[in-house]
């Protein structure tokens, strides 16, 4: 089965995600767990979450992809910082448990001169902060453009990360196709190449969503700014080559794109009819 989606706005609550998934076609979706730039969470209210619980079992929704604030950095410099991190996302991990099994996906951070090494420990020391055995939630680490400071800039310092974590098994990666191409990952002429890198450097088990974004900047570019589909430097041909790929085929896709909800039930359409069953 084709899955599907796009970021949704959490302001009216779970049940109104479901409904306008429904309403663009899409049978699965991403969310910010509260602001994105990181503030406090509305509370849950356990009538609506119960409603989009039973909508979400009746439409056959596949996982969903919950998306952290992209403003927490948990190997920042200031131990305020990093602490805010910490807090932040354990918060948002015993919320996730009020939709079991699901992903919840995370940057892993900019490490702001400290070097890549160092940023690498403080994220690992986090997770093994928060994760817990009886979480249902499973962890996705994004793989990142390289932009900056940024940790997760190659498969080699998500490797490192998984490496240091002692619920590794709480843990996946959701690949963004705008950040790998802006990474120096060559999604376009040689797809089967960078799943064959993934595979030897993390293991394709832990590859579990794809973030499917067209890129404004050049591959290598470390750049991250997303374009909408087929009108990057990716390209529709490259991207519908994502979607149909036995590795990924069965992956939740979650568009990130510069788009309005006309706009995704477009990519949504267009994408559907370039899968094949
Ligand atoms: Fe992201
Ligand atoms: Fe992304
Ligand atoms: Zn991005």
């Amino acid at each position: 089965m084709f899955k599907i989606g796009c970021h949704i706005s959490s302001a009216g609550g779970y049940l109104a995600m479901g409904r306008e998934a429904l309403a663009l076609n899409a049978n699965t979706f991403a969310f910010f767990t509260r602001n994105p730039r990181g503030g406090r969470a509305k509370a849950i209210d356990p009538d609506d979450v119960a409603a989009y619980r039973e909508l979400a079992a009746d439409n056959a929704f596949a996982t969903v992809v919950a998306h952290a604030p992209y403003t927490l950095n948990a190997c920042a410099a200031k131990p305020g910082l990093r602490d805010f991190a910490r807090e932040t996302v354990a918060d948002d991990l015993r919320r996730m448990e009020y939709i079991p099994g699901n992903y919840y996906n995370f940057h892993p951070g900019s490490h702001v001169q400290q070097g890549a090494e160092a940023g690498i420990a403080m994220i690992a020391d986090m997770l093994n902060a928060v994760l817990t055995p009886e979480q249902s939630t499973v962890v996705l680490l994004e793989t990142m453009s390289g932009k900056g400071s940024e940790v997760g800039r190659n498969f080699e310092e998500l490797r490192a990360i998984f490496d240091k974590v002692e619920l590794a098994d709480k843990l996946g990666v959701c690949l963004d196709t705008c950040h790998v191409w802006d990474g120096g990952y060559d999604i376009v002429n040689d797809l089967d190449g960078v799943l064959a890198e993934f595979d030897r450097v993390i293991g394709l088990k832990r590859l579990l969503a794809v973030h499917l974004n067209d890129s404004m900047n050049p591959l290598g570019g470390h750049k991250d700014r997303h374009a909408k589909i087929g009108e990057g430097n990716i390209g529709l041909a490259a991207l519908v080559r994502c979607i149909n790929h036995p590795l990924l085929r069965e992956l939740p896709f979650i568009l990130e794109t510069p788009n309005d909800s006309a706009g995704y039930a477009a990519e949504i359409k267009l994408l559907r009819a370039a899968y094949v069953a």
